[in-house]
C-alpha cells in the first residue's frame, strides 16, 4: 500500500524494550507508525500520562516515520481520525493471542480495520509493563527492561 499507517496502541505504563522492538520491526512494513498512548480515565496508572508520553516521544525522537500521540476512547476511532488502515500489536504468548484475536475481530467488524501482529522476540517474551511496575514499586533495577532514557529518570 502506498501510504500505509499503523497505530500501535497501548498504555505504555511504562514503555519497555519489548514495545520499542515491535515499533522498530514494524517500520519496514508501513509508511508511518503512530504510537497511541491510551489515557484511560477509569484505570489508574503508575505514571502520569504526560510522563509516559514524554518518555515515548524521547525514545522515538530520531525517527521521522514514528509519531506519538495520546488518545481517549476506542482505538478504531483514533485510526479513523488519523486515516490509519492498521492496528499493530505484539504477541508474547498464547494468552496474548487468545485475547488479541477477539479484539482484532471486533475492530475489523466495527471499522474494517485489520490488526497486524508481530511475535515478541524470544528474549522479550517475559517483559510486561505490569512486571516492570511491580519491580519499580519494590525498588528493583529495571535498567535491562526499559529504554535507557527511562531507567535514568526513574
Ligand atoms: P495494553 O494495556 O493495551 O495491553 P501495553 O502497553 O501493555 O498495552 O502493550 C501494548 C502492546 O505491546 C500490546 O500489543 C502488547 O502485546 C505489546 N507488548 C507488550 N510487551 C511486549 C513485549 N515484551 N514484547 C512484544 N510486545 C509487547
Amino acid at each position: 500500500m502506498s501510504h500505509s499507517i499503523a497505530v500501535f496502541p497501548g498504555s505504555f505504563d511504562p514503555l519497555t524494550i519489548g514495545h520499542v522492538s515491535i515499533v522498530q520491526r514494524a517500520l519496514p512494513l508501513f509508511s508511518k507508525v503512530v504510537v497511541g498512548m491510551g489515557v484511560n480515565t477509569t484505570k489508574k496508572s503508575m505514571f502520569a500520562p504526560e510522563q509516559r508520553l514524554a518518555w515515548i516521544k524521547g525514545v522515538f525522537a530520531n525517527e521521522p516515520r514514528i509519531e506519538v500521540v495520546s488518545f481517549e476512547g476506542l482505538t478504531v476511532d483514533l485510526c479513523k481520525r488519523l486515516n490509519a488502515q492498521f492496528i499493530l500489536r505484539g504477541l508474547r504468548n498464547g494468552t496474548d493471542h487468545d485475547y488479541e484475536r477477539t479484539i482484532a475481530l471486533m475492530n475489523r467488524q466495527l471499522a474494517g480495520i485489520e490488526t497486524v501482529f508481530l511475535p515478541a522476540e524470544a528474549h522479550h517474551a517475559h517483559i510486561s509493563s505490569t512486571i516492570v511496575r511491580e519491580l519499580i514499586a519494590n525498588k528493583a533495577d529495571v535498567a535491562a527492561l526499559v529504554p535507557m532514557d527511562i531507567s535514568r529518570t526513574l
